[in-house]
């Protein structure tokens, strides 16, 4: 099974991922052919800074099963990362982001897109070379190409994973760290990782504007990140106060509803435009009066 650990770093028992369940054999056909099929969508999540500069889409999975409906992604990645079919998903998904990155680009609007990969994918041979030659084939500069991975990529066989990474930086290819504060031993893990941006996870964020203990967590991660030359993104951001609190904190940019929920190709694109040059702006009415 999935072993998950809280944030106590007590190992979560989660009994529906537990077994090959005719149900979850299903799926896992299923989402074979949605693959094939092309029936398997990304959706994009800005990332933007506090100046409201676009910093970035974050490009996310969305499954509509004809007959279930929305399937989460944690539901259907957890499949895919078992059953052996992770590799297949993040080339689509790479394949996907890419060339939308490509028709973006041919009409002007340059936006880095963070694809999520899985620890599999870190440890698939010939991984960084696969990533390198899809960017050659779509005539995406590797500077539009972020890779969201997590701290788990580190658990098994440590050093073909620092390889790998090692690989995707020297071709220009940015790493993220995602999920940040979820995992154990995260110092150690921070410096054996080639990553330039950190992502709190939302789990420290959510509760920031009102649990003094995340705020602290939140506080010093921001300065543990900043002085090892790390961007800071705040995950999970729904509100007004939490946005102002991170600001203050000194966080470099955030992602969340209160700038925008994951949208659609074409809903993504009107945005962008939408924005401009301006960046995003919070709502009139959210901000402070005018004394
Ligand atoms: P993640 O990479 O940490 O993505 C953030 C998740 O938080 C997304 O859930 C996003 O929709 C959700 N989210 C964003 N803003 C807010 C907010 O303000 N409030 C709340 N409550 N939630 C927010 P989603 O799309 O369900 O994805 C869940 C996880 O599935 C992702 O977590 C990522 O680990 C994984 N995932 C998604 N797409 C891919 C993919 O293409 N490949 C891989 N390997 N994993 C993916
Ligand atoms: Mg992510
Ligand atoms: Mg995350
Ligand atoms: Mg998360």
């Amino acid at each position: 099974y999935q072993a998950k650990r809280d944030r106590t770093g007590v190992e979560v028992y989660e009994s529906k991922r537990d077994s090959n369940t005719p149900d979850r054999l299903g799926l896992l056909g299923d989402l074979r052919r949605a693959l094939d099929a092309h029936e398997v969508q990304l959706h994009y999540q800005p990332k933007v800074r506090f100046d409201g500069q676009v910093a970035g889409l974050e490009a996310l999975v969305r499954w509509v099963h004809p007959e279930r409906g929305k399937v989460p992604p944690d539901e259907f990645i957890a499949i895919a990362e078992s059953s052996g079919l992770m590799p297949q998903l993040t080339e689509y998904v790479l394949e996907t982001a890419l060339g939308q990155v490509a028709r973006w680009r041919a009409q002007g609007l340059f936006v880095p897109v963070a694809v999520n990969v899985s620890p599999r994918d870190v440890h698939t041979p010939g991984f960084a070379g696969s990533v390198a030659a899809r960017l050659a084939r779509h005539g995406v500069p590797a500077g539009a190409l972020q890779l969201e991975i997590t701290e788990h990529v580190l658990l098994e066989d440590p050093q073909r994973a620092a390889d790998t990474l090692a690989g995707l930086t020297g071709h220009g290819v940015k790493m993220s760290l995602d999920d940040f504060g979820t995992g154990y031993s995260s110092l150690v893990h921070l410096r054996r990782l080639p990553v330039s941006e950190l992502k709190i996870d939302r789990s420290f964020v959510a509760r920031l504007a009102v649990d003094t203990e995340d705020a602290e967590i939140v506080r010093c991660t921001v300065d543990l990140a900043h002085s090892l030359g790390l961007l800071v993104v705040a995950e999970g951001v729904e509100d007004d106060e939490t946005w102002e609190r991170l600001r203050d904190l000194g966080c470099d940019a955030v992602q969340g509803w209160l700038v925008a929920a994951a949208m659609p190709p074409e809903e993504t694109t009107a945005w962008l435009r939408a924005r401009g040059s301006r960046g995003w702006q919070r709502p009139a009415a959210a901000l402070p009066a005018a004394a």
